[in-house]
């Protein structure tokens, strides 16, 4: 027979401040920055919204198709079954300035979802991939709170978040499926170093603005825009990946999970001392 616990609720509260520094100290640790070996470019400039590469992502990806999304001009956004879309942009100091964006995850060379996931299902492979491992994702969310483009999405059939992988599985031996079926080369895809170098190239051209460059500490998927995001009406990431912040959310995670723990721990004990006073009472009496 197993010795019975004993253990009072003041002997269990002076052991949880040592716990909650522990959880605490834990969350500090902070992302490492990794620039990816390989890197994704678009070219807003020569795209023509044909949206093919949504059509190729959903066929190699195995996700829901949605033909509507696919053959109409209006607006769409993320979801956990759409890794990638294809907005119309506009320059709000020159109407006639229009041009499609093939919008994805920016994969990031410091992935803020990535720093605050708090099973570690997000990792930045070298390849350049921020990829989500769905076999360890618990659907917490924090990491869609921490993107500062709001790109990872829960899939509420699968119950896991879920986004562009960078078509992991194929690359560097074939083209990501989106890039492949792009019938303009406004995708394009290799050596990070190289991609860079075009992609600088070809802003300097047109006479616009690289996305990704800085943007959120730097990104390995880089977009050639007409003109600044400001101007476009973008969604604009801080340059710098800001750790203060990230930790806060993965104090207030570890917090969530630490308060859920010690919750439990408290009935588990509380029980234990009531027990024992109903014990207590019952030698009394005999
Ligand atoms: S864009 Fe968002 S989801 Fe993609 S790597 Fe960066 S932080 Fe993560
Ligand atoms: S890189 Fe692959 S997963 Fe990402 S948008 Fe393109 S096809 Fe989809
Ligand atoms: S396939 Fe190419 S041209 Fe067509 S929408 Fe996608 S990026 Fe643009």
């Amino acid at each position: 027979m197993g010795r019975r616990n004993t253990t009072t609720r003041r002997q269990f509260l002076k052991f949880f401040p040592t716990t909650s520094i522990g959880l605490s100290l834990g969350s500090s640790v902070s992302a490492k920055a990794s620039p990816g070996k390989y890197g994704k470019l678009h070219d807003t400039t020569k795209c023509i919204g044909c949206k093919r590469c949504i059509s190729a992502c959903k066929r190699w990806n195995k996700l829901k198709i949605d033909r509507d999304e696919e053959l109409t001009d209006r607006e769409t956004d993320l979801t956990g079954k759409t890794w990638v879309v294809v907005n119309l942009t506009r320059d709000k100091k020159n109407r006639e300035d229009r041009h499609y964006q093939h919008w994805a995850c920016q994969h990031c060379i410091k992935p803020a979802c990535a720093g605050v996931c708090p099973v570690k299902a997000i990792k930045k492979l070298p390849e350049g991939p921020v990829v989500v491992d769905e076999n360890k994702c618990i659907g917490c969310r924090y990491c869609y709170q921490a993107c500062p483009y709001k790109v990872p999405r829960f899939d509420f059939e699968k119950r896991v978040t879920r986004k562009c992988t960078m078509c992991h599985d194929r690359i560097p031996r074939v083209k990501p499926a989106c890039v492949a079926a792009c019938p303009v080369e406004a995708l394009d895809f290799g050596l990070k170093q190289e991609i860079l170098t075009k992609a600088r190239k070809r802003t300097e051209e047109v006479g616009g603005y690289l996305l990704g460059e800085h943007e959120a500490g730097g990104t390995d998927f880089l977009t050639v825009l007409s003109t600044t995001p400001e101007d476009l009406g973008l969604v604009v990431a801080p340059k710098k990946v800001v750790n203060r912040n990230l930790d806060k959310i993965r104090i207030t995670s570890y917090g969530f999970m630490g308060a859920s723990l010690l919750t439990g721990l408290m009935y588990m004990y509380s029980r234990t001392e009531e027990e024992q006073k109903e014990e207590e009472e019952e030698e009394k009496k005999e």
